[in-house]
Parts: structure tokens; sequence; C-alpha cells
């Protein structure tokens, strides 16, 4: 044990017990990763004791000559990465990047079109207890009876709304999202597009899904999903709207940036730029795929909303079992398999109890999962919900999920 350990052995208690708990659990939440130590090492460095409000070569205190240096990286690699004419890299969550992009284009009460929460949407595209449906005026969008986005349906609405801008991009579809289409359906009403890529950004850095960049006006994402970074957001916009954007996120809506994480940024997004990301990403699909497979195979009951998937993460319908989404969460959580209750685009059990359950890919997959294995998961989850009456059976997926997260580590080294 390290000093600091001694020093504080309740923090750190409940630290290790975390660290178990990601070892022993097969987590299949679509918006969560495992990253790298280098990730970790970045984050947990003395850049966290650094004050440097303002951009690279322009800082309102003194010793940043380093700060710079990493900032300005992961700002170049960003660029890099998803083709983007400029980047800000200072974000301190993907909430924080919607809501600065919002302010740089738009003013209080414009209206914007952005997809429904229920259907799949985000909290930041609207919702009525969110900052940004409570400073602007949202329509929404949602898919269609299939679950997949109705493109001509969403053309009407913006003809009917007229908005300022639209916004693409979901946290809980499991389709590919047609850009150029968005592009189209902005340009026939004279509205800006954002994408919200936050989901797919390791697929789309790792070639697996269109890259938005080149459609939109602004793009923001999260750093911590598929893209397997530090918890963060990033913005990637034309060169016209940096000043914009920068200005509105500091002094806008934040102070000083979180260098450590910032640097984090760049060590996950040199990664990403590296061969093997591009196989990571391949594999997330794969094994999202072969774990549909094993979702309905034999008398499975389970459904797929839209049928299956195109990206990292899937929709399930557990109606036909008669429990709600909550009971199948907390099911799986006692068989050390780890999702989230998630809305369906038609429920009817509102957003707490739902009817559905959020599977993704991207965990697993940085774990060394491959597809026979994630078929295997899949059908553990069918037997822990047919069988959950029995103890034997979820005693015997308990084992089995033990057997598959020993012959994949975790690595959780603390590297000082
Ligand atoms: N945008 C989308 C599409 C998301 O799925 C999420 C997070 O789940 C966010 C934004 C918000 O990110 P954060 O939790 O970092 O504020």
């Amino acid at each position: 044990t390290h000093s600091y350990e001694q020093a504080d052995p309740a923090v750190w208690q409940a630290i290790h017990q975390e660290e178990a708990r990601q070892q022993h659990n097969i987590e299949l939440i679509a918006s969560e990763n495992i990253v790298s130590p280098g990730v970790r090492a970045a984050q947990g460095s003395v850049l966290t004791n650094k004050y440097s409000e303002g951009y690279p070569g322009h800082r309102y205190y003194g010793g940043n000559e380093y700060i710079d240096v990493t900032e300005q990286l992961a700002i170049d690699r960003a660029k890099a990465l998803f083709g983007a004419e400029a980047a800000n890299v200072q974000p301190h969550s993907g909430s924080q990047a919607n809501m600065a992009a919002y302010r740089a284009l738009l003013k209080d009460g414009d209206t914007v079109l952005a997809m429904d929460l229920a259907a799949g949407g985000h909290l930041s595209h609207g919702a009525p207890i969110s900052f940004s449906g409570q400073e602007y005026h949202f329509e929404h969008y949602g898919v269609d009876a299939h679950g997949w986005l109705d493109y001509d349906a969403i053309s009407a609405e913006a003809q009917a709304v007229r908005p300022r801008l639209i916004v693409a991009g979901a946290s809980a579809y499991s389709r590919i999202i047609d850009f150029a289409r968005f592009r189209a359906i902005a340009d026939s009403v004279g509205a800006l597009l954002m994408v919200d890529m936050a989901h797919i950004a390791g697929l789309v850095a790792g070639g697996v899904h269109p890259n938005p960049v080149p459609y939109a006006d602004v793009v923001t994402t999260t750093t911590h999903k598929t893209l397997r970074g530090p918890r963060g957001g990033l913005i990637l916009c034309k060169q016209q709207y940096l000043k914009a954007i920068n200005k509105a996120l500091f002094p806008g809506i934040q102070g000083g940036p979180l260098d450590h994480v910032i640097a984090a940024k760049a060590v996950a997004l040199g990664e990403a730029q590296q061969p093997a990301f591009k196989e990571y990403a391949q594999q997330v699909v794969r094994n999202m795929q072969a774990m549909n497979r094993g979702l309905v195979a034999g008398d499975s009951q389970l459904q797929l909303v839209s049928g299956g998937s195109d990206n990292h993460l899937v929709l399930v319908d557990v109606r036909p079992y008669g429990l709600t989404g909550r009971e199948v969460q907390n099911l799986l959580d006692g068989a050390m398999i780890t999702t989230n209750s998630n809305q369906l685009p038609d429920e009817t059990n509102g957003p707490f109890k739902t009817s559905g359950i959020r599977l993704g890919t991207a965990a697993i997959t940085t774990r060394g999962f491959t597809e026979d294995e994630c078929y295997q998961v899949g059908q553990l989850i069918v037997q822990a919900i047919a069988g959950r009456d029995d103890p034997r059976v979820l005693a015997t997926v308990k084992r089995t999920v033990r057997a598959l997260t020993d012959a994949h580590p975790v690595d959780s080294t603390i590297v000082e």
C-alpha cells in the first residue's frame, strides 16, 4: 500500500472496491469504456496544479509554456483525426461542449430541432429539465415505428418549425446516421447543422461510422465513450465559428481548463490515430453484432429496437418477459452484468422504470472480448432473465461471467 492510501483509507478502500467491481463485472453501459494506463497517468499528473485561463499562446497567468504544448497537441491531434478546421479541447463535459456551441450559434429563445430524449436523444438536446430546453425553444423529431430515423419526416418538421439550428446525434440510437441528409435538410430551411457525435466519436475515428465533420458547422463530442479518453468534452468546427466558440466556453461558461484532463485527451487522441484503434473500432461493431445474435437466439423473447445495430450499442425491449427495464437492470446487476435501463421510442413506463435496457460493447472490446464471447454474453443475459426465479441458473450465469472476466483482466495499475 502507498503512503497516501494509509493516510486516507476511507477513500482508497472505495477506490479499490470500484477497481474490483470493474475487474469482475461485464460492463455493458454503452457510454463507458476503459482508458489506457497512459491516459490515466496523464490525468493523474501534476498538470492538475496549474491555472491556465485562456488558450495556447494567450493565457492570463504565467508559467504556461508546457501547458501550451499539451493543449496544442490535443488541438492538433483532434483536427487531424477528424479532418476538422478548428478545435476547442477545453469543455469539462459533453454537456458543456453543447452549451458552448449553442451559445456561439444561437440567441436566447431561438428555435432548435433535435432528437427527442425518449427516442434516443440527450438531455442537453432540449429536455425541459436541462438548461438547453430552458434557454432555447426546442422542437423534437423522433424515430419511426420500427425505431429508425425517418429523414422525410424530419425534413417535413424542419419545414414546419423553421429552426435556426438542427442537431443530429443521439445517446441511444443503434443505426448509422446520414449526415449528408441532415445537411441537405438544414440547407433546405436555411438552418445551421450541429452534430453531437458523443457516442460514436471512436467509431468515426476508427472509420466504421461516416464522419460528420465535412457536413456540420459544429461537431461536439464527449471524449470518454467509444473514443476511449478521459471524461470530458471536445468541440470541432469550421474556422469561422472558432472565435465565438472559444469565447462562449471561456470566459462564457467555464473558468480555468482542466489541464491534466486535456493532456489525457491528447494521449487518447494520439492512441486513436494508431492503426490498432481502427481494429478496435471494427471489433466493437463485430462484437455488438455477435451479442445481438446471442440476445435473440433459441427461445429468447427479447426484441431488438430497429432489429439490431450498425454501431456499438443496441436497445433491447424486455416487455415480452413482463418485466420493466429497471427490473432487468437490477436482475443483471445480481449476475455481475452492468447495464442501464432505458426508455424505448414508444415508452409507456416512464423514464425511471422504462421498458428497455441499453447495451454496448465499447468497454468489453477494450478488455479483449471477441465475437464468441460476446455471443455468449447475449445468451447469458437471456438465461438470467428467463431463469430469474431459479437461483441455480443465476449462480451458473455468475460463474460464467467470472470466467470471462478472469480471462480478460482490466489493467488498473496505479501509475505514480
Ligand atoms: N451528448 C450525448 C449524445 C451524450 O450521450 C452525452 C452523455 O451521455 C452527452 C452529450 C453529455 O456528456 P456529459 O455526460 O459529459 O455531460
